[in-house]
């Protein structure tokens, strides 16, 4: 496959749907990991320069939250801060990474579209500034209201986002289990018809936002958020194939005309996540497998250093702790176990080696 040569660092507009018809044609996806702060990115973006891949970078309103300091006073200008500060990383940074990066906020249901609106804000006086909006493409996730008000919601914002080249991602159907806050674990159960999207509701979306803008697509086909025990979960993806043949069929497009994005991909089967890439995944959210990942390996550490982390010198022989209890120790332990569990995540979704970086592959290596 020839390579479209796109330029490292954050992409939108043009570049950004250039690299969803690579994976999409490729039969790849790219893993989209939520980040808090600078140690969760900068593994993000390691794990992706070590796999030769473009990834996307997102974050939840908590995860914003917590960028900008749980110390912060108003809560909500933190979510608002916080979601632009780690964009601002981003955007300094992913370019000398040697990667391209989709950046992307998670979840925002209809208490938090005043968030979603102000990172607009935020969007738009970037793209005066620089000619690029600051984020790629946000998340509005409506799926707990009604249909047509998740889709004139949907609309309306994506008429404000898409003059930025923006993209917009929407749920239909419900992605079971809880994300920081938003959805619930009390509809985990195989049986529940609302974990299942309906074609019908694909094709509405289609016909109302494609139009306006470019949008991507979380259809629910039994995926939940979270890792639970096998039995629980019952993944459909034969539900994404159909919704996609409806739009096809009614409109005339070419093959897989949605942009899907594959949620609660920690802890799926990995033949339920090849069979979702043939039906138009471009995205797979992970977040609970990174997040273990992470902890177990400062877990482990601390187990390993135990006087250190309870004396600044040995009480007996007086051996100075200072190299084992420096945070740059035990975060670094964390950023790589991370960086680890996130090559089996580009592996699954057949994205290694396949960025689109100008630069090529063999100096990424190096
Ligand atoms: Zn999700």
């Amino acid at each position: 496959m020839s390579r479209a040569g796109l330029k490292p660092g954050v992409v939108s507009g043009k570049d950004y749907l250039t690299l969803v018809k690579a994976c999409k044609d490729g039969g790849y996806a790219l893993p989209a990991v939520n980040v808090v702060g600078t140690n969760s990115i900068n593994s993000v973006l390691e794990a992706a320069r070590n796999n030769k891949s473009d990834v996307i970078v997102q974050l939840s309103n908590g995860g914003a939250e917590f960028y900008a300091g749980k110390g912060m006073p108003d809560d909500f200008q933190a979510k608002v801060l916080g979601a632009v500060s780690a964009a601002q990383h981003v955007h300094l940074l992913a370019e000398h990474y040697g990667v391209c990066v989709i950046l992307h906020t998670d979840h925002a249901n209809r208490a938090l579209i005043p968030w979603v609106e102000a990172m607009v804000d935020h969007g738009e006086k970037h793209f005066k500034e620089t000619g690029r909006p600051l984020f790629s493409s946000h998340m509005l996730d409506l799926s707990a209201d009604d249909i047509d008000f998740n889709l004139s919601e949907s609309a309306r914002l994506l008429k404000r986002m898409a003059p930025l080249g923006m993209s917009i991602e929407i749920e239909l159907g419900v992605t079971g289990g809880e994300e920081d806050g938003v959805g619930s674990d009390d509809d985990i159960g195989a049986d529940n018809p609302h974990l299942y999207t309906q074609p019908e509701d694909c094709l509405r979306a289609y016909e109302i936002l494609q139009p306006i803008g470019h949008f991507t697509l979380a259809a629910s086909f039994g995926n939940v958020h979270g890792v639970y025990k096998p039995g629980n979960v019952k993944l459909r993806p034969e539900i994404l194939k159909n919704s996609q043949e409806l739009v096809q069929k009614t409109h005339n497009t070419g093959k897989n005309p949605l942009d899907l994005v594959f949620h609660g991909g920690s802890g799926s089967e990995k033949a339920k996540i090849s069979e979702s890439l043939t039906y138009g995944v471009f995205k797979m959210n992970i977040d609970t497998d990174t997040q273990f990942a992470f902890s177990e390996a400062v877990g482990k550490y601390v187990f390993e250093n135990e006087k250190a982390f309870k004396h600044q010198i040995d009480p007996d022989d007086g051996t100075p702790y200072k190299k084992q209890y420096d945070p740059r120790k035990w975060l670094r332990e964390g950023e790589k176990y991370m960086a680890k569990r996130l090559d089996e995540a580009f592996a699954d979704l057949g994205a290694v080696g396949k960025s689109l970086a100008l630069k090529k592959t063999d100096d990424l290596a190096a």
